[in-house]
């Protein structure tokens, strides 16, 4: 399928603006790389020069004959958005700027990357940069970088926010033999951004695998929707940088990126489908798998070794990963007793003995693979005297292709794995000295392959009354409130979320009226939106008999007052008692990313939410798989599935509760926090008793 980037990675005729023999310069860099390894035409385009390492110069591009496909910009920082604007009127329709001096430098910096863009705006163009170290593809040769080295071909291609890196990364992967499809630095991303790079690539067949160095992500949900559907065919391996506080800062000043919260990158990678690496050693080991391995049909993996100890660190690693130890079937154990000596391991990890040669560490392997209990195999070998690591590679390469199943390996040695290591990597098994290196290679295949096996669910609508909702929100900003309390219930009972039966009194002897309604002893809470925890001050009484309820409006009224004389008071909330001695506490709620929108968050609730801080979050609009998981997610899930003999509680209520707020959050941009906490979840049923909220009266 041809898409929008074809030109610039294939493209015919590329010139390049500011070409120069200059000694030391970046555009005598970019012009020698493409003139060295661009199988089409390079044009340089300078007015100070007739010609340029013997090519023939061109004052500006539309003195250019013919038809360009691509610009490389690499002119001083002030001439370089009318060079691109030049570009857009001679027809170019890509540009990659190399040139920097923008966003990334402060104010004037800022103005002049706005003016690229409107400028990238009016004549369409596909531009890279600005800041950008460049883009190369092995397809054409292109080579449009000022880095020192051309990549050698491959299957995986990989964009980064730091163009240092790609330079690092090439020279160390040309070191390995590791080849790329196309290389983009992004630059600034003042117009193409991640994005459209994992879109391009996702449509793509000559690559296999995408990988990204990023520092933030340009628009969250966008990517989201895209990455989504381009997982389910390629896998997109991903470093984000800036996980800490610290290294988020470090970013935001370097590309001028505002980096979102850790949170919402996290849930918004998962959701897409994109694998998280937490390395770059990583990165490229989990490229290296998916690009050389099949995916494996579960999560059971066979450890197969010649040495104790190294088959305990594999197993330590299975334990911390997604991964499980298989449990061979009897046939297995008895082919293992039969092909091993008496002293072997033949449980799993299946020790064959120091003293194995290839023939018994293949036969173990060929053993373990046709087991139908495994899905993936990891052989560690350590150098002993009867074996030499090539014949062990040869033959795990001949064993791993006639079980069709992943497998990657541990050789714990220096110069002697070498050559060996060369031949399962032509193979496409990786090799490594560490068993732990290995096992996540494994659990990254597994997670793939449980990305692959996803079948997309857009999330449910449900019939709600927004009209109810929007009064609800525009009440409260008529009074010219940002901060919501519980005289917002409103809002939750419009969107189908179960909430006790309830109202909001002004006075003792209405708060008896309303007592009087409801069956049994009563909750009473005052009602002000400058009382942010209600339980903190007094503010919340369980259990109030019919009799004691004008006392206890006066008492709660009271407290305000000394806690805050100049607190509103909107009053109190008279409310039906829930036992929750059957449920949990439960909290449930939204807040707004920058970079993601809107997230919705569910955990332990009630007086633990800060103490235990056992909760997770999703990029919304939610799915209800999304929200299943999010009830797996917590530690504290098998306290909601019945733990110590409880009855478990109505997980259908708390799924569906959180989608319903997930449509209520993406229905109203006004609404920038939401907490109902607790929402008390019991086996009948889910109950919303408090809620609390932020609104932006400008949104609605
Ligand atoms: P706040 O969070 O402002 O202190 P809440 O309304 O959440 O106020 O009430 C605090 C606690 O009181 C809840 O976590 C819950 O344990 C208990 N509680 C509140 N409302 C009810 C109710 N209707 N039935 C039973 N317990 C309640
Ligand atoms: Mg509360």
């Amino acid at each position: 399928m041809e898409t929008r980037l074809d030109a610039l990675f294939d493209p015919d005729r590329v010139c390049v603006v500011g070409a120069t023999e200059r000694e030391g310069s970046v555009g005598r860099a970019v012009t020698h790389n493409m003139l060295d390894s661009f199988a089409g035409e390079t044009v340089p385009v300078n007015p100070n020069t007739e010609t340029v390492f013997g090519e023939r110069a061109y004052p500006d591009v539309a003195s250019v004959p013919g038809k360009i496909d691509l610009a490389v910009v690499v002119v001083p920082v002030a001439v370089a958005v009318d060079v691109v604007r030049q570009a857009g009127e001679a027809g170019i329709g890509h540009v990659v700027v190399v040139t920097a001096g923008f966003g990334e430098t402060g104010s004037e910096g800022a103005r002049r990357e706005r003016e690229l863009r409107e400028v990238a705006r009016e004549y369409d163009l596909a531009l890279v940069g600005p800041n950008s170290l460049g883009v190369l593809s092995t397809g054409s040769g292109l080579n449009a970088t000022f880095g020192p080295d051309m990549a050698l071909p491959g299957d995986v291609s990989f964009m980064s926010q730091s163009g240092a890196f790609v330079t690092a990364v090439l020279d160390w992967a040309n070191d390995r033999g590791l080849g790329f499809r196309d290389v983009v630095s992004l630059g600034n991303k003042a117009v193409l951004d991640e994005r459209d790079f994992v879109e391009a690539w996702g449509s793509d067949p000559d690559t296999s695998v995408v990988l990204g160095y990023l520092e933030g992500i340009t628009d969250g949900r966008a990517f989201v929707d895209t990455a989504r559907e381009v997982t389910a065919e390629t896998p997109v391996v991903v470093v984000k940088s800036g996980r800490t506080e610290a290294g988020a800062h470090a970013a935001a000043s370097h590309t001028g990126t505002i980096a979102g919260s850790e949170a919402a990158y996290e849930a918004g990678l998962e959701q897409a489908g994109v694998l998280r690496a937490e390395t770059v050693e990583e990165l490229f080991d989990t490229a290296e798998a998916l690009a050389g391995q099949p995916l494996p049909g579960g999560e059971s993996v066979a450890v197969v070794t010649n040495a104790g100890g190294p088959g305990v660190m594999a197993t330590d690693a299975v334990g911390d990963s997604g991964l499980s130890l298989a449990s061979f079937t009897d046939e297995t154990l008895d082919r293992f007793r039969e092909v091993l000596p008496e002293a072997a391991n033949v449980y799993n990890p299946v020790d064959v003995i120091g003293d194995a040669p290839v023939e018994r560490f293949g036969a173990a392997i060929e053993a373990a693979l046709a087991d139908p209990n495994v899905d993936s195999l990891a052989v560690i070998a350590c150098p002993v005297a009867v074996l030499t690591f090539e014949e062990l590679a040869d033959e795990v390469v001949a064993k791993a292709a006639e079980a069709g199943k992943p497998v990657a390996v541990c050789l714990m040695g220096g110069d002697s794995t070498r050559e060996a290591t060369r031949i399962l990597n032509e193979a496409g098994v990786p090799a490594y000295f560490d068993p732990a290196r290995a096992v996540r290679s494994l659990d990254a295949l597994r997670e793939y392959a449980a990305v692959r096996a996803r079948e997309y669910e857009s999330p449910t609508t449900f019939d709600v009354d927004r009209e109810a909702a929007r009064e609800v929100l525009q009440e409260a900003a008529d009074r010219g409130e940002t901060r919501l309390g519980v005289e917002a219930m409103g809002l939750l009972s419009a969107y189908g979320i179960p909430t006790p039966a309830g109202e909001v009194v002004t006075s003792p002897h209405e708060a008896l009226e309303a007592a009087e309604e409801i069956e049994g002893d009563v909750v009473m809470k005052i009602v002000s939106p400058d009382i942010l925890h209600k339980s903190d001050i007094g503010g919340v009484r369980v259990g109030v008999p019919n009799r004691e309820v004008y006392d206890a409006y006066e008492d709660l009224v009271t407290r305000a007052r000394n806690y805050q004389p100049d607190a509103t008071l909107l009053g109190v909330q008279v409310q039906e008692l829930l036992d929750l001695s059957a449920g949990v506490e439960t909290i449930v709620g939204a807040n707004r990313d920058p970079q993601f929108g809107p997230l919705v968050l569910f955990g332990l609730g009630g007086v633990f939410v800060e103490v235990l801080e056992d909760t997770t979050v999703r990029v919304a609009p939610i799915s209800e798989r999304e929200a299943t998981e999010m009830l797996d997610d917590i530690r504290a899930a098998p306290l909601l599935r019945g733990a110590r003999g409880r009855d478990p509680v109505d997980e259908g209520a708390v799924v569906e509760t959180l989608q319903r707020l997930s449509q209520l959050v993406t229905d109203f941009p006004a609404i920038l926090e939401l907490d109902v906490n607790p929402l008390v979840v019991t086996p009948e049923g889910a109950c919303a008793v408090d809620v609390r909220l932020t609104i932006d009266p400008e949104e609605l």
